[in-house]
């Protein structure tokens, strides 16, 4: 058993923020869509390599792994987040260019400030924190940006079998709050068969809307598995196209994609079966029905290829789980007080590992509804924060679970 040490390693120097803050801007100036990481992580790795991390290099996915060895046997805590992001849309739309990593007021702007490019930032130079104060965690730590997070986690599902570190901790957004799951993400192809004919002779036809229009209708009223920790599963139609792209014409092939937020336990295949019977309860006379589990095709910057399904796991620890309880003790130094426990809106790759068996808990600056809007930015105070959460998480966290467990 590893003692808990009093080494203050998570006060941060103003000099120490500014190479965080000049780190950050290199990120967001370097645009990382999903495929495209590679230059983003070379900047990782190089950053990692100047901070003195013991080991740094990539896998064959091409995620980017950083290891500062422990001096004792606590358990080895993975600091975990992607590096790829979503579409700026539009650079008029936004108050300050999307990659200009402009800082005005206090305040670091651009796509990727909050999701994912500044907690990264605050994990890489807040595990180096340890380093620079001369100190060696009690157990290893690595640091690991995964690829193509934002298209179903092709880096994590590599990397769940790969790494096997006793403790995660995923640095999505939380404000600087402790989250302790999230409901997963499951994409369901709905499909109706029915009979193409001239828009003028309904008669002959078998009209698939009609049966799409009744199951949509009827989707109101399925009952949908609850979670006491992640809430109540969700469904919401978003896509629908048919075969035809003449308006006179009763279309032969009818599709409408779901979205569905799923609790824990919860599957595409389960949520399929729990579907089916509402979809074929729709059909009319000559029509057919199925429900399909999309499956995507994707191949990293570093060449690495990988079909899985549109199925991203959902994550939950108990709020009473030794985990969960002892990030939010730790936490206490740095934030002068424990920080609110919740869980999170949206889906991570936290999800992968899990289902893979890992003990994953969440803490992570920036403020989460910033995500994937034309506002995203950063409050640098508020990284400043996270460097040091993340600094007194590597060294005392695994140290204080294990002697609790
Ligand atoms: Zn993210």
């Amino acid at each position: 058993m590893t003692p808990l040490r009093d080494h203050s390693v998570s006060e941060l120097s103003d000099a120490a923020l500014a190479a965080c803050v000049r780190f950050l801007q290199r990120l967001i100036r370097t645009q990382s869509m999903p495929g495209e990481e590679g230059e983003v992580a070379m900047l990782v790795a190089a950053e990692m390599r100047s901070l003195g991390y013991d080991e740094v290099g990539y896998d064959e996915a091409g995620n980017v792994i950083g290891l500062i060895r422990g001096d004792g046997d606590a358990p080895s805590v993975m600091f975990n987040t992607h590096l790829d992001h979503v579409d700026a849309g539009d650079p008029a739309d936004w108050p300050h260019p999307p990659f200009g990593g402009e800082v005005h007021d206090g305040l670091l702007w651009g796509r990727g400030a909050i999701d994912i490019k500044g907690p990264l930032a605050a994990q890489v130079h807040g595990a180096a924190q340890l380093l620079a104060a001369g100190a060696r965690p009690p157990g290893d730590v690595y640091v690991t940006g995964t690829v193509q997070e934002e298209v179903g986690g092709l880096g994590a599902r590599y990397m769940a079998d790969t790494l096997r570190p006793d403790l995660v901790l995923i640095g999505e957004p939380s404000r600087n709050e402790v989250r302790r799951g999230h409901r997963g993400r499951v994409e369901l192809r709905v499909q109706v068969r029915g009979r193409m004919a001239h828009a003028s002779m309904t008669h002959i036809g078998r009209n698939p809307l009609t049966v799409l229009g009744r199951f949509l209708a009827a989707l109101e009223d399925v009952e949908l598995p609850h979670d006491p920790d992640l809430g109540t599963c969700s469904i919401a139609p978003t896509l629908i196209g048919t075969d035809q792209a003449s308006g006179n014409v009763i279309p032969g092939l009818a599709e409408v994609t779901l979205d569905c937020r799923t609790v824990t336990g919860q599957g595409a295949a389960s949520l399929r079966e729990l579907l089916l019977p509402a979809l074929r309860a729709c059909e009319i006379e000559g029509s057919s029905t199925d429900i399909l589990i999309p499956r995507h095709e994707r191949r990293s910057y570093a060449g690495y290829e990988m079909t899985y399904p549109a199925d991203n796991p959902a994550l939950s620890l108990p709020a009473d789980h030794l985990a969960v309880r002892t990030a939010a003790e730790v936490l206490a130094g740095p934030l002068g007080a424990e920080p609110p426990v919740d869980v999170w809106d949206f889906a991570t790759d936290g999800g992968h590992f899990g289902l893979a068996g890992m003990t994953v808990v969440g803490f992570g600056p920036g403020d989460d509804r910033l995500a994937h809007t034309v506002n995203e930015h950063i409050v640098i105070d508020e990284l400043a924060t996270g460097i040091r959460g993340n600094a007194a998480l590597a060294f005392h966290w695994p140290a204080l679970y294990a002697r609790a467990s």
